[in-house]
């Protein structure tokens, strides 16, 4: 923070706004433009045009604490971007996934907070192994999200990654330099990926594309901002699930885990599909709203 008025909080010159009154002008204008989360929305917002945290604004917006002309320029401008439905993330430029705080932006999806329920179980599965150096892999891993929670949640596990999208990918390969990079990032599609450790993976999660083609999202920032290779798959959703069950299954020691993120209603589909590809116990996980979110299943010995 700056000295001067606005880091002391003090009253406010003529002329300068107060957090409390640019909160409430901006809550008024997400509110008005369908945002589902106004007030949280403009503090986070404030709190990056000012560059400090949500929590001094709030403090700020209490004690009726100035904020500079150069700072509520760029908060309305910010405000104006989410007024037209524009994903908060894209606009701060940062999405938070479990301790994690990735850079996305144009052409990656925004990672999403059910979706750390869904690491969790890959998390679990690569740390309760015995080996020295268990392999996971996540396939399509757009932001690098779950690839990175694993690698930096279990640092002893060899973390590969795949991603077919080029845009995606750059995004991946920021993120993963950002934090020493952790993972083996791979480019390439997930139905012929990294045939060099077929039978030798101990975890495989991924978090597909799922949304059927005629089910298109209500929410502008899903719809109009997150890529479509990473939300539709196909007439019932499931053909990029389908696709990802046979490189699991090729990838997994006997044993291993397979960890997959699916709607709400796909969980028996997910089920089916795991049982016919002979995985073993397959079961359906909620996740922290109540919604069944997570399959997980286990691979079966060799030649089952
Ligand atoms: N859960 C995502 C959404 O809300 C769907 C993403 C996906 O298909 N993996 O849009």
């Amino acid at each position: 923070m700056t000295d001067g008025p606005e880091a002391r909080g003090s009253l406010p010159a003529d002329g300068a706004f107060t957090a409390d009154r640019l909160l409430d002008e901006a809550t008024a204008a997400l509110s008005a433009h369908g945002v589902p989360s106004p007030r949280v929305d403009a503090a986070l917002l404030l709190a990056w045009a000012t560059d400090t945290t949500r929590g001094a604004v709030e403090a700020r917006a209490v004690i009726g604490g100035a904020v500079g002309a150069a700072h509520v320029q760029r908060f309305r401008q910010a405000v104006a971007r989410r007024c037209g439905r524009e994903p908060l993330q894209h606009i701060t430029g940062v999405a938070h996934f479990r301790a994690l705080s990735l850079a996305v932006g144009p052409g990656v999806f925004v990672p999403r907070p059910e979706t750390e329920s869904v690491a969790q179980f890959a998390i679990d599965a690569l740390a309760a192994t015995a080996l020295p150096a268990p392999v996971a892999v996540d396939l399509g891993t757009g932001s690098g999200a779950i690839a990175l929670a694993l690698a930096t949640e279990v640092p002893h596990a060899v973390v590969y990654a795949v991603e077919q999208s080029a845009d995606a990918f750059a995004w991946a390969e920021r993120n993963n330099a950002a934090l020493g990079s952790p993972v083996r990032l791979v480019r390439g599609d997930l139905g012929d990926a990294l045939p060099e450790l077929d039978g030798t993976v101990s975890v495989v999660v991924s978090n597909p594309p799922y949304i059927p083609d005629a089910a298109v999202p209500v929410d502008p920032e899903v719809r109009d901002w997150d890529p479509a290779a990473a939300l539709y798959g196909g007439p019932d959703g499931l053909d990029a699930v389908r696709r990802l069950v046979v490189t699991a299954r090729r990838l997994l020691t006997p044993g291993g885990t397979v960890v997959i993120e699916h709607a709400e209603q796909q969980g028996a589909a997910l089920r089916a599909l795991l049982s016919a590809a002979r995985f073993r116990s397959p079961e359906t996980h909620r996740d922290l709203t109540g919604r069944d979110r997570t399959t997980t299943a286990i691979a079966p010995a060799t030649g089952a």
